[in-house]
């Protein structure tokens, strides 16, 4: 597995982030090092199909646990992989553990099942973006078609040339592409328009508001409309009460994850969760 350092990155961060230099190169070193001691693994949360309960895929999360033991969440360490390089090297071993478990799936008569991976700003602009995503297909056995990529509305947003450049690419090996938290971001219509996307994540927080206000509710309705105006599936994240379930279904949403359904698991656990019947709260 590759572990070089990503070029021209940088050691240094910002003031912003909100933890202290010496604090953050010190979780740095202990990404590293967790890194290359195998403390980082991949758990999966599948996807359901809201009308019928079936699960449809998973999305595949990381995970870090410290050697004493302790979760870091990846809120924490994602950006400090993203700002060092090393987001380069991890997020090519999310990819090929996804692929492979997808594989897995599919061997089990999961047909169909669609393994959906979150892609970073730096990863998915790297030159050598899609020479590893097709070798990761192509090392698993796996088709482009039951793999999707999960980019935020921010990295859809710059640079229009190269992304459309790089979702073409992605298009023309079968992958396909969700845009993440959508709704938290400033995208412009016009701009989502141009964009070869497939689906639209809607972010947890228009689920929750959906239930708590009427004007949450308008507000979901419309992200909602929104997506299946331009001819995108709609999938909704962070479910986790069966009203919310049921008032995204009414609101035309078909698709969901969330602690309702199950949590992310290890790749066992989501293989026994498949093949018995997809009991809830596993
Ligand atoms: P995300 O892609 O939006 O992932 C969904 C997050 O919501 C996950 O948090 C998941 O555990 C959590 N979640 C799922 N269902 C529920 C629910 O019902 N209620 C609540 N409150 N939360 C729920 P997690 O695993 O902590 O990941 C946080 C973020 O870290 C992800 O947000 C994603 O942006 C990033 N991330 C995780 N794994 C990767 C990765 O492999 N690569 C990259 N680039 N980013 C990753
Ligand atoms: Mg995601
Ligand atoms: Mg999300
Ligand atoms: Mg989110």
């Amino acid at each position: 597995r590759a572990k070089q350092q990503h070029r021209g990155s940088s050691q240094y961060f910002s003031p912003e982030m909100g933890i202290d230099a010496r604090e953050r190169f010190k979780l740095l070193k202990g990404l590293r090092a967790g890194f290359e001691e195998n403390r980082l693994f991949v758990v999966y949360q599948p996807q359901m199909d809201l009308s019928s309960g079936r699960a449809i895929g998973a999305e595949a999360l990381l995970r870090w646990r410290t050697e004493d033991g302790k979760f870091v969440p990846p809120d924490q360490f994602i950006p400090l992989a993203e700002q060092s390089g090393l987001i380069i090297s991890i997020g090519e071993f999310v990819l090929r553990t996804a692929c492979h478990q997808l594989k897995r799936m599919l061997e089990q008569g999961h047909a169909d099942f669609r393994m959906c991976i979150n892609i970073s700003l730096a990863q998915f602009r790297h030159p050598g973006f899609m020479n590893v995503l097709s070798l990761a297909l192509r090392d698993a056995g796996v088709e482009g078609r039951n793999i999707e990529l999960e980019i935020t509305e921010s990295m859809a947003m710059g640079d229009t040339e190269l992304v459309m450049h790089l979702l073409a690419d992605i298009k023309r090996s079968g992958v396909t592409v969700a845009i993440d938290d959508f709704g938290t971001g400033f995208s412009s219509l016009s701009h989502l328009r141009q964009l070869d996307v497939d689906r639209l994540k809607i972010d947890r927080a228009f689920v929750r508001e959906a239930q708590s206000s009427s004007a949450g509710s308008t507000i979901a309705q419309m992200v909602i409309n929104l997506g299946r105006g331009l001819g995108l599936t709609v999938i909704a994240e962070g479910i986790e009460t069966e009203e919310q379930r049921q008032q995204l279904l009414a609101l035309g949403c078909h698709e969901g994850q969330g602690y309702l359904f199950a949590r992310p698991m290890q790749a066992e656990m989501l293989e026994r969760w498949m093949s018995d019947g997809q009991p809830r709260g596993a």
